[in-house]
């Protein structure tokens, strides 16, 4: 929570930097073989369009000039930064007018001539161009995506402090996703639970996916070596996301039950997801995969959110978690996946929203999760509660009792203290049924759990053996004792009997034993049952006790 608040804040001063100047760009497709110098502002070819919108560029093999200078040819004091945001795995070249040679950067690699690129890609200007000239951009976006991208002038001051915010910012959301996805995992282990495996998976792909797109990964992380199969991980990471989404989402909201037939499709869509990142790695087919796995996409994340939707209406208490976490992530993804095509180019924030959505993602199905395995420990604890329970009396039953029992049994041992045991069984009870039918014999025992439970101490352990046959272990108390609480149960019931001349109360016969030296507990309830025998033997209502 503090991660994303402190994410937020390092965010707020991220869109349109104060500083920046402002730009004009024109562009067009380099030509094979071309000078630099050639190019030139009165270019008839060039196309004008604004650098502070997201702008793609040509993907032909020869690349695209692009140049850029301020308004009203006011050049910033130098030296100054020209950003450049958005770039992808596209290579930039600058020529600075004047310059010797020109300077080339790409977020996904680790230059040591260049300037670190956070999130962007950032060439310092030693030298302003003359009034006229512009900086000249060559982008190479061969068989990359042309990313769109946008441009920005900015005093090196102002560039550096963004930067720093932004450091925090992408680390903040990162490391809030790295952190929920380790604790997913701890918890799948703990719990054997795939659910949580999915969400790891899921946040661990995303988290990877911005941590290549905006060449965190490189620059600060430093992890060169993923430079040579970036294009094979980036899809393998993608198509990771979705599915894990997918499977997700299909045990976390349980769409088995609240989406019995719009489930089907969905997984089938994951699977297809899957099919295309596998072709993406057969070599020939890596372009036709590309082409259809984003616009596949585009489609898929507004799929899931009306499953969601679908799922939460009919009742999935955890689809509208899933709903939560998943909105913002599908709005920025949505809008990165249109951007290529030249829509909402005026949204430059989407790129950082989607770290702030991928954390803010992980944080709410993080509290779904929990709140899932605690209703799950709440439905498992009242199941095993009611397994104990008679449910006529609210006593334990004859299995739980006896559990109780055998407890009870070896601490009494330990301690060196007697236990006693009653046995109580109603009497002429079926005559009772028979009179006044099976409600009164209900009542009759349910009166009968509370008469118990009346004259007996807190520590005294009343179970329902049977039909109307209850068991009492009484620790600490020696036959003496046992032989008292057995006679106050048995008078409280004579007198509710006398007082009730429609015979709707019936007395008790109770049987008393106190366990022997090296008697066992079977034992014990076999002379406590036996005693009661004597007790109905010798007239009912009345107590004995074994010998
Ligand atoms: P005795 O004095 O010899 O114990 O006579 P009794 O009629 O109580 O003896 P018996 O054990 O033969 O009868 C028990 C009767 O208890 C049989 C059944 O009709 C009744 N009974 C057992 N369980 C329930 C119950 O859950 N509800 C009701 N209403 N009656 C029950
Ligand atoms: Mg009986
Ligand atoms: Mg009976």
């Amino acid at each position: 929570m503090l991660a994303l608040a402190f994410a937020l804040v390092a965010l707020a001063p991220l869109p349109g930097a104060a500083a920046d100047v402002p730009l004009r760009g024109a562009w067009r497709p380099a030509v094979a073989g071309e000078e630099a110098a050639a190019v030139r502002r009165g270019d008839p070819r060039l196309r004008t369009f604004d650098p502070a919108r997201l702008q793609a560029f040509g993907t032909g093999t020869a690349g695209n000039w692009v140049l850029l200078w301020p308004s009203r040819d006011a050049w910033p004091a130098p030296p100054f930064v020209l950003e450049a945001k958005g770039a992808g795995l596209q290579t930039l070249a600058l020529q600075v007018p004047g310059a010797a040679s020109a300077r080339s950067a790409r977020a996904s690699r680790i230059d040591p001539q260049a300037w670190p690129g956070h999130g962007r890609l950032a060439f310092v200007v030693d030298v302003a161009p003359a009034p006229g000239q512009a900086l000249r951009l060559h982008v190479d976006a061969a068989g990359v995506i042309a990313a769109p991208m946008t441009f920005a002038l900015q005093p090196v001051a102002a560039y550096l402090r963004a930067d720093a915010r932004w450091l925090a910012f992408a680390s903040a959301c990162l490391a809030m996703m790295a952190a929920m996805a380790l604790m997913a995992l701890l918890f799948a282990l703990r719990l054997r639970d795939r659910t949580f495996v999915y969400y790891a998976g899921f946040v661990l792909a995303y988290a990877l996916i911005l941590g290549l797109q905006t060449g965190y990964v490189f620059e600060p992380l430093g992890w060169g070596w993923l430079s040579d199969w970036l294009r094979t991980l980036g899809r393998i990471a993608t198509a990771a996301s979705v599915v894990f989404a997918v499977l997700f989402a299909d045990r976390f909201a349980n769409l088995r039950r609240y989406l019995p037939t719009g489930r089907r499709p969905l997984l089938g869509y994951a699977g297809a997801i899957t099919l295309l990142a596998a072709i993406g790695i057969v070599p020939g087919l890596d372009a036709l995969a590309r082409a259809l796995i984003n616009p596949l996409l585009v489609l898929g994340g507004p799929w899931l959110l009306i499953a969601s939707v679908f799922a939460t209406v009919r009742g999935s208490r955890y689809a509208a978690y899933f709903l939560l976490g998943w909105t913002p992530l599908l709005v920025v993804t949505v809008i990165g996946g249109l951007q290529p095509y030249g829509l909402l180019s005026g949204w430059t924030w989407a790129g950082d929203a989607a770290l702030a959505a991928g954390a803010l993602e992980a944080l709410v199905l993080s509290l779904g999760l929990a709140d899932r395995s605690l209703a799950l420990r709440r439905d498992r604890d009242q199941a095993r509660r009611l397994a104990d329970i008679d449910p006529l009396t609210g006593l334990h039953n004859r299995r739980a009792w006896s559990e109780r029992l055998l407890a009870l049994d070896a601490t009494v041992r330990r301690q060196g203290q007697p236990l006693s045991l009653l046995f109580l069984d109603l009497d002429r009870f079926k005559q009772l049924n028979d009179r006044l039918g099976h409600e009164a014999g209900d009542a009759a025992l349910r009166a009968m759990a509370v008469a118990m439970r009346a004259e007996l101490r807190e520590q005294d352990q009343v179970g329902r053996y049977g039909g109307e046959e209850f068991v009492v272990a009484l620790p600490g108390v020696d036959g003496a004792h046992a032989l008292q609480a057995a006679e106050r149960i048995r008078a409280r019931l004579d007198a509710r009997a006398m007082q009730d001349p429609a015979g709707a109360t019936p007395t008790v016969s109770i049987g008393v034993a106190t366990l022997g030296p090296g008697e066992d507990l079977p034992s014990l309830i076999k002379r406590a049952d036996a005693a009661m025998y004597a007790a109905k033997a010798a007239g009912r209502n009345r107590v004995e006790q074994a010998g």
